[in-house]
């Protein structure tokens, strides 16, 4: 198993950089760069660009649109972008719904789908967890029961990321309620979200911000030649899915670059009459933040290397990446608002205008740094949380 990366690697890495550097819109960079969230514009324009190039569908074989690319390279891809203060490609449209109509869906799904998903003309979303189905996903209860060519639908899903900004929802439902195992009454199918019975409600998250819904679905019609696979076998869709999504979620790059502009802006913040970035605290702080990054990057490449010898099956390795990578999100993000300190608090900074009757008190890379910090408390939730990733490594690594 080779840990480096080659001279082809190092070339492709350099081809990316520069292509970001010339086709990122600056004023999308720039946003990014400051914590903001990118809005759906952002993320429409920058996929278009991609998919000009043919990067867009980046983990895609190129009979599909992709570019074709070795693990290595597409884990590269990703961490350039991140590292660019790129918008990600839409993980829904890339590497979820994407491979499973690849592996599942029947030719005339593919060819209708696959190439809106990698243009973004279609936004979709996941309808998987429920109030009463998260971790335990089988104990979902939305149902769709047959009438004719349609399944009608009923029920509800929450945490439903982007259901705002959707034109389409891969749907987990019930299909057989008396089925011996849970597992076993369960389909996967597609739901146009402009259907007539559905309703998309906010869920205002910590940080303010408005990228959570929950979906009520009042006898909604969906074509039952909208199902993926067979009636009752949406499982093996959704554990496929699911696998697929774990494996880029350590967002390496994003934490590599939180940690690179934590630094930069230590460079200009006092501290006792001296730049931050010369304080011991803080430089311990950054080295191990930078030990950690790098070890996990290890991880990763083992991961990654490894792929091919685990032919598409998930690797338990990567609840390592889950539980490693997110936990950096969150100290990166910690560490770039200790840099802002009071500042970074929008009421306080606002507070401190008002009361000197000054324009908005501090530098403008301050107000901005709170709402990454509190909204990446959720890393260890989303995507399986910290815990069942724990789980997974006992079983399937300690053999506990
Ligand atoms: C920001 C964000 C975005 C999301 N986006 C989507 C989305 O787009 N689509 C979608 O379908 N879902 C989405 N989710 C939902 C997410 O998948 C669930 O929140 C997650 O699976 C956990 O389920 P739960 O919230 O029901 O918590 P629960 O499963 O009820 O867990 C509660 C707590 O108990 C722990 N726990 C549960 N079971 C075990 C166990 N067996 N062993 C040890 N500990 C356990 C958990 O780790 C957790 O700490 C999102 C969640 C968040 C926070």
């Amino acid at each position: 198993m080779d840990l480096r990366f080659s001279k082809e690697d190092e070339a492709f890495r350099l081809e990316v950089r520069t292509f970001i550097n010339d086709n990122l819109p600056a004023d999308i960079r720039e946003r990014s760069r400051l914590g903001y969230a990118f809005r759906k514009e952002d993320t429409v324009a920058w996929q278009r660009i991609l998919n000009k190039k043919g990067w867009a569908a980046y983990s895609w074989p190129v009979e599909y649109g992709g570019p074709g690319w070795t693990p290595t390279q597409r884990m590269i891809f990703q961490e350039e972008i991140m590292m660019g203060n790129a918008p990600e490609v839409l993980g829904f449209n890339i590497t979820m719904i994407g491979p499973v109509l690849m592996h599942f869906a029947t030719q005339e799904q593919k060819d209708y789908f696959l190439p809106r998903a990698r243009n973004l003309d279609d936004w979709w979303c996941q309808g998987f967890s429920e109030p009463g189905a998260g971790s335990d996903l089988a104990s979902l209860k939305t149902a769709a029961v047959r009438d004719g060519d349609d399944y009608v639908v009923n029920g509800q899903k929450i945490w439903t990321s982007t259901a705002h900004n959707a034109d389409w929802c891969f749907v987990l439902v019930r299909t057989d309620p008396h089925a011996k195992k849970r597992q076993e009454g369960i389909s996967f199918i597609l739901v146009d979200m402009k259907t007539p019975g559905i309703t998309v409600r906010p869920i205002i998250s910590i940080d303010g911000s408005h990228h959570l819904n929950e979906v009520f679905f009042d006898n909604v019609r969906v074509p039952v030649k909208n199902r993926i696979y067979e009636e009752n076998r949406g499982w093996d869709v959704a554990k496929y899915l699911l696998g697929n999504e774990r494996t880029g979620i350590a967002r390496l790059g994003k934490s590599k670059e939180r940690l690179a502009y934590a630094k930069e802006l230590a460079r200009d913040v006092q501290q006792h009459g001296r730049p931050l970035i010369e304080d011991p605290a803080f430089r311990r702080r950054a080295a191990q933040i930078e030990v950690d990054l790098k070890a996990l990057e290890l991880t990763q490449l083992r991961v990654v290397s490894g792929a091919k010898a685990n032919a598409g099956k998930p690797d338990p390795f990567s609840s390592i990446l889950k539980i490693k990578g997110t936990e950096l999100l969150q100290e990166t993000s910690e560490l770039v608002m200790d840099v802002g300190g009071p500042l970074a608090m929008p009421g306080w900074a606002k507070e401190l205008s008002a009361m000197s009757n000054q324009p908005p008190y501090g530098p403008d890379w301050a107000p901005a740094m709170a709402g990454p910090y509190l909204m990446l408390r959720a890393a260890s939730i989303y995507g399986g949380t910290n815990e069942i990733q724990k789980n997974i490594l006992t079983k399937a690594v300690l053999g506990l």
